[in-house]
């Protein structure tokens, strides 16, 4: 592509190269014909993948669910080495995608959009980027995921520490060594839980900081062999049946029977199976494990008095199985060897719960007690500003005013697609779809696939504005809510589905819960019906927005 060029114009600009904007551009330049290109910060392919290459970094989804299944020759030429994918690998197959289906000529990489802003006259999206480009385009897309946008807490004293620190989500493409290094790791959600165990056996010394004790099933990672993997490509149209007809996307089957209909022994022996087995199946053993209290306290203390039995020191046990949240209504890790990595002599739990941290300084940690750790690096592993942040920091301004102010009180949308008075944008796997709840890879296929029929329709009858009517987002918004009050999903304190681990962010639960086989079917459906629920527009200027009832959204808040 032409670097030096100050303006270009596009049909379709989508914002990043992860699995979304890879297979986004796809479609709409092999398909539809229109002249897309993709606007990516990082300098390669990957999206998530990209950044998060901390110490254990590998994804939580089995590796025969966790691709492409619109292409069955792509499907038949990749081969997976592990039962899950590590970060490498998923950069190694999202470079053989780009590369298998020649797409890097049309992806500008080192270019950081900084502002959209919907132009009424023209209507097109002026995207700005950060080194003073300006790109045109009629469509745009947003494939910057749900966890891009890194969360440092605010600790007093961070700037005054003399050793490096490390957020997960944003990890050094040359890796950091921590050999011989006293290492503090702040957050023990699913990256932490993955890096530390890594992070143990290469430093002097590990100390962990521990806010909220959390579940974690062993994740019984192996390698395949070439056996599996001729399995996997000779079963690839069930594989892809299989992963779009379960709500979670994943390719196994949740079974539909419930925890108390099950005699004790029954109910043990299948926990225990679940557990041997590994993994995020565990979720799916019963079908009411995140619907009732009861079903869901036994498969809790199922799990506590596995973590218990793992760990040497009682107190630390103890610290480890303190949790105070349902199983699974925060996002359920899976280790290798977390809980084991506590009866190493080289590494110590802090229970900031007890004695929170006060502030850093200059040498290390230092806790409310007084009590000060010394350190030579710092890892934040303390997640991200998920769903809404990275779509807000897009800075995107439509005609009556920018996204962040619109979403002042939480995500309002359409289908977690199309948001009322921000015209021809799409966002895939948006707030209010099914997202993090699901087999990403799954989701980012029904939403591309979705849009660009959505485009196609449009170009096909000339349709200049398209956008979420205010009463179809209104009634969404308030479904979205309806369907995660039905759960025990918004029963936690701090979850990021809440974005309740950000200071001053609306408390509102934010991806859709309604699983993706309905949510797939809704979207059919409103297709069929030429988009029902959406404005669809042949004129020009801007679109008078209809004010929401925030009041009556408000009355849908979560609250515990
Ligand atoms: P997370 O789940 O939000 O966990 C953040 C951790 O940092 C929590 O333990 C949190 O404690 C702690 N924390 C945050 N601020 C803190 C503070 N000021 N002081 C002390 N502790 C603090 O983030 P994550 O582990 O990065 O995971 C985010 C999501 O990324 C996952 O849920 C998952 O969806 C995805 N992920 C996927 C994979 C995979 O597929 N392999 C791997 C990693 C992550 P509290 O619990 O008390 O807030």
């Amino acid at each position: 592509m032409d670097e030096q060029t100050k303006e270009m114009h596009f049909d379709a600009l989508i914002i990043g190269a992860g699995f979304s904007g890879l297979y986004q551009l796809h479609r709409l330049r092999d398909h539809v014909g229109l002249n897309a290109a993709i606007l990516e910060q990082g300098s390669g392919v990957g999206g998530t993948w990209y950044w998060n290459r901390y110490p254990g970094a590998r994804c939580d989804s089995e590796s025969q669910g966790y691709c492409y299944f619109f292409s069955k020759k792509l499907h038949q030429e990749w081969q997976w080495s592990e039962r899950y994918p590590g970060h490498s690998e998923i950069r190694r197959y999202l470079n053989f995608v780009a590369d298998r289906l020649n797409l890097r000529t049309e992806i500008f990489f080192g270019t950081k959009v900084c502002r959209c802003t919907f132009l009424t006259q023209q209507n097109v999206w002026h995207v700005e980027t950060e080194k003073n480009k300006s790109f045109y385009a009629k469509w745009l897309i947003t494939g910057v995921g749900c966890l891009s946008s890194t969360n440092v807490p605010n600790i007093k004293g961070l700037s005054s520490f003399e050793g490096n620190w490390y957020h997960t989500g944003q990890w050094p493409r040359g890796g950091v060594n921590f050999k011989g290094q006293r290492i503090g790791q702040i957050g023990t959600g699913s990256t932490g839980i993955q890096a530390a165990p890594v992070i143990a056996k290469e430093c002097k010394h590990l100390t962990v900081f521990q806010r909220t004790a959390n579940y974690s099933i062993p994740a019984r990672n192996d390698s395949w062999d070439d056996d599996y993997t001729q399995w996997v490509r000779n079963h690839f149209k069930e594989l892809k049946s299989l992963v779009q007809s379960t709500p979670s996307g994943h390719p196994f089957r949740i079974s539909s029977n419930l925890t108390m209909e099950v005699s004790e022994n029954e109910r043990q022996s299948i926990f225990n199976d679940a557990w041997l087995k590994g993994g995020l199946r565990f979720r799916g053993v019963f079908s009411d494990l995140l619907t009732s209290s009861k079903a869901n306290q036994q498969a809790s203390e199922f799990i506590k008095s596995k973590i218990q039995r793992k760990i040497s020191n009682p107190e630390t046990a103890k610290i480890l199985t303190e949790i105070d949240h349902p199983y699974a209504a925060k996002r359920p890790p899976i280790d290798t060897n977390y809980f084991e990595t506590f009866n190493r002599d080289n590494v110590a739990l802090v229970d900031l719960k007890a004695d929170p941290i006060s502030e850093i300084f200059a040498k290390g940690i230092r806790l409310r007690s007084g009590v000060e750790h010394e350190l030579d690096k710092i890892v934040f592993a303390t997640g991200f500003d998920a769903m809404t942040g990275p779509l807000i920091k897009l800075n995107v301004v439509g005609p009556n005013g920018n996204l962040k102010n619109y979403w002042r009180d939480g995500p309002i949308n359409y289908l977690g697609l199309s948001i009322p008075g921000f015209p021809n944008l799409f966002t895939i796997t948006g707030p209010g779809s099914p997202s993090v709840l699901s087999n990403m890879p799954v989701s980012i296929e029904q939403h591309v696939d979705w849009i660009t029929k959505c485009i196609q329709y449009c170009t096909d009858k000339k349709i200049d504005l398209i956008e979420a009517g205010e009463d179809a987002a209104q009634d969404w918004t308030i479904h979205v809510r309806e369907t995660a009050n039905a759960t025990l999903l918004p029963k936690v304190k701090h979850s990021w589905y809440l974005g309740a681990n950000i200071p001053g962010k609306p408390r509102v639960f934010m991806p859709y819960a309604g699983g993706l086989v309905t949510y797939r079917q809704i979207c059919n459906t409103i297709e069929k019906k030429g988009y029902s629920g959406f404005k669809l527009l042949k004129s020009t200027g801007a679109t008078n927005i209809k004010k929401i009832d925030l009041q009556k959204l408000r009355s849908f808040a979560l609250g515990i």
